[in-house]
C-alpha cells in the first residue's frame, strides 16, 4: 500500500483536477490484491442494449463459467453471448485456433441469422496465447460481408476491470462510426443507459430544443450515430476514457460536466448541454422543473432514512464517486472511504469539486487493508461486490451488492428515487430482522 495525502490542486498539470485548495481531498492509492470482475462482465448489459449483436468470448471454461454466473436467470432465454472455449489441442499448438475459431464462427451464423454484428471478445487464455482477435475479426467480416460486421475487443481481467469491458468494446466500435456530414452540431450521449432513460433524456433534449441527439451504444449495431468535428458528446457514465480519446481522435468534443445521477447531477449534466447550445435559462428552467420536482419529491422520502448514515465504498465499477457525491449532498450521508478501481481525473473533475471536504478517496486496492479499515470504522453500509456481501454480512455489516447499480436503470430525474431506494432497501431490511 502507498497512501499519501494529497491535495488535488496540486497535483501536475495535466491531470485535469481542478479541486480548490481551500477543498483538499485525500487520495490514496493503493496496489494489492483485488477483488472485482473481469470486463467480460459487461456483456451481460451490452447484450442487452445491442439487440442485434452476439458476443463471442474466446476463452476457457472458466471465463464461460463466469458468464453463467453474471448472467444468472438470462442464460436460460436463448442470450446472445457464448464462449468458444480454447481446448488443450489449441494451447498445445496441435490444432489451427484459427481455422477453429473460423469454423464456430460459420456455425453460429447459420444457426443465428438475426445477427448483425459479432463481437469477439478477447480473454486471458486468448492473450496468454497471443491468438490475433483483430486479424480474425477483419478475416471474418470479409467473409460474412454484408449481413455481419465482425469487431474485436478484449474483456481480459489482465487489461480490464468490470465496466472497462464497455469501455473496450465502445472504443473497437469508433472507427465503424459514420462521418458526420451535417454543418450542425449534433449530441451524442454516450454510454449504455438503459432504454426507458435514453427515452427520458431524449425528451427532456428535446424540451430544451436540442434536436439532433443520438445514443452510442445505439439499440441496433445497424444504427451507428455519426461522428465529426461538430459533435459535442456528453458522457452517461465516468469509465470511457478510452471510448471519449476515441471519439476526440475523430474530432469530436467532449461537454465536461458531473453524471447525471440524482436531481442535482442529471440538472448539471443536461446543463452541460444547455450551455453548448446556448439554451437560456429560463427556457432550461421550464424544460426541466417538472422532473426535478418529482426527483426532489422521491429523495425526500429517503432522506430520514439514510442521513447520518456512514458509508464505505469498495471499488468496483467506477461509478463510486458520482453516487458518493449524490448520497452525500442529496441524502446527507457520511463517507467514510470512497474506493474506486481507477479515478479518470479528467472526467470526474466536475464531481470532485462536488465531494465534501476531506473526503477519502482511494484508487486502486488492497483488499485485506481495506478490509481492515473497513472493520475499525464500523460503517452503517457497505458497498462491495459480491465476493465480500455475505461475508461482512455475517460480520453484522450492512451491504449493498454494487453490482445492481450497473444492471439498474440509475440515471435521470425519474430513477433518483430508485436509487436512493436501493441504498435504503439493505438498512431498512437490518432493521426489521433486528425487530425480529
Ligand atoms: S477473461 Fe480472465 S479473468 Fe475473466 S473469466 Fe476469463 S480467465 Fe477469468
Amino acid at each position: 500500500m502507498n497512501g499519501a495525502n494529497v491535495n488535488p490542486s496540486s497535483l501536475p498539470a495535466g491531470t485535469g483536477c481542478p479541486v480548490p485548495a481551500a477543498r483538499p481531498i485525500e487520495i490514496r492509492h493503493e496496489r494489492g490484491q483485488q477483488q472485482v470482475f473481469c470486463g467480460l462482465a459487461g456483456i451481460v448489459w451490452l447484450h442487452r442494449k445491442i439487440q442485434d449483436a452476439f458476443f463471442l468470448v474466446v476463452g476457457s471454461r472458466t471465463c464461460a463459467h463466469l458468464m453463467q454466473s453474471a448472467a444468472g436467470v438470462m442464460i436460460f432465454a436463448e442470450p446472445r453471448f457464448g464462449t468458444a472455449i480454447i481446448e488443450d489441442r489449441d494451447l498445445a499448438g496441435l490444432a489451427d485456433a484459427n481455422a477453429e475459431l473460423d469454423r464456430v464462427v460459420n456455425r453460429l451464423l447459420e444457426r443465428r441469422p438475426d445477427i448483425r454484428m459479432l463481437f469477439l471478445v478477447g480473454s486471458c487464455p486468448s492473450e496468454v496465447i497471443k491468438l490475433d482477435l483483430d486479424r480474425a475479426a477483419e478475416r471474418l467480416s470479409e467473409r460474412h460481408a454484408p449481413q455481419v460486421r465482425v469487431v474485436s475487443y478484449t474483456g481480459s481481467g489482465l487489461e480490464t476491470a468490470f465496466t472497462q469491458g464497455e469501455d473496450s468494446c465502445l472504443e473497437a466500435l469508433v472507427p465503424l462510426l459514420p462521418n458526420a456530414s451535417s454543418t450542425e452540431a449534433s449530441l451524442l450521449i454516450v454510454g449504455t443507459l438503459a432504454d426507458v432513460v435514453e427515452d427520458q433524456f431524449r425528451r427532456q433534449f428535446a424540451a430544451l430544443g436540442i434536436k439532433d441527439v443520438a445514443f452510442f451504444p445505439p439499440r441496433r449495431s445497424t444504427e451507428l450515430p455519426a461522428v465529426g468535428p461538430n459533435t459535442r458528446f456528453l458522457l452517461a457514465q465516468p469509465y470511457l476514457r478510452d471510448t471519449a480519446r476515441a471519439l476526440e481522435k475523430r474530432g469530436a468534443t467532449h461537454l465536461p460536466a458531473p453524471f447525471p445521477l440524482g436531481a442535482e447531477g442529471t440538472g448539471l449534466w443536461l446543463q452541460a448541454a444547455a450551455r453548448a447550445w446556448n439554451v437560456g435559462d429560463e427556457t432550461f428552467t421550464a424544460a426541466t422543473a417538472g422532473p426535478r420536482e418529482r426527483a426532489e419529491r422521491a429523495l425526500a422520502r429517503c432522506r430520514p432514512l439514510l442521513a447520518g448514515k456512514r458509508i464505505f465504498f469498495f471499488p468496483d465499477s467506477q461509478l463510486e464517486p458520482p453516487l458518493a457525491r449524490f448520497l452525500a449532498r442529496e441524502l446527507g450521508m457520511e463517507l467514510i472511504e470512497v474506493g474506486t478501481p481507477f479515478l479518470q481525473r479528467a472526467h470526474l473533475a466536475a464531481e470532485l469539486e462536488l465531494l465534501p471536504e476531506g473526503t477519502q478517496l482511494v484508487e486502486g486496492q488492497d483488499v485485506e487493508a481495506q478490509l481492515d479499515r473497513c472493520r475499525a470504522q464500523k460503517p452503517d453500509l457497505v458497498v462491495c461486490g459480491l465476493g465480500l456481501a455475505n461475508p461482512l454480512e455475517a460480520e453484522g455489516i450492512t451491504t449493498k451488492w454494487s453490482i445492481e447499480l450497473v444492471f439498474s436503470p440509475i440515471h435521470g430525474f425519474d430513477q433518483a428515487g430508485d436509487l436512493a431506494e436501493l441504498f435504503v432497501r439493505p438498512l431498512d431490511r437490518r432493521a426489521r430482522l433486528a425487530g425480529l
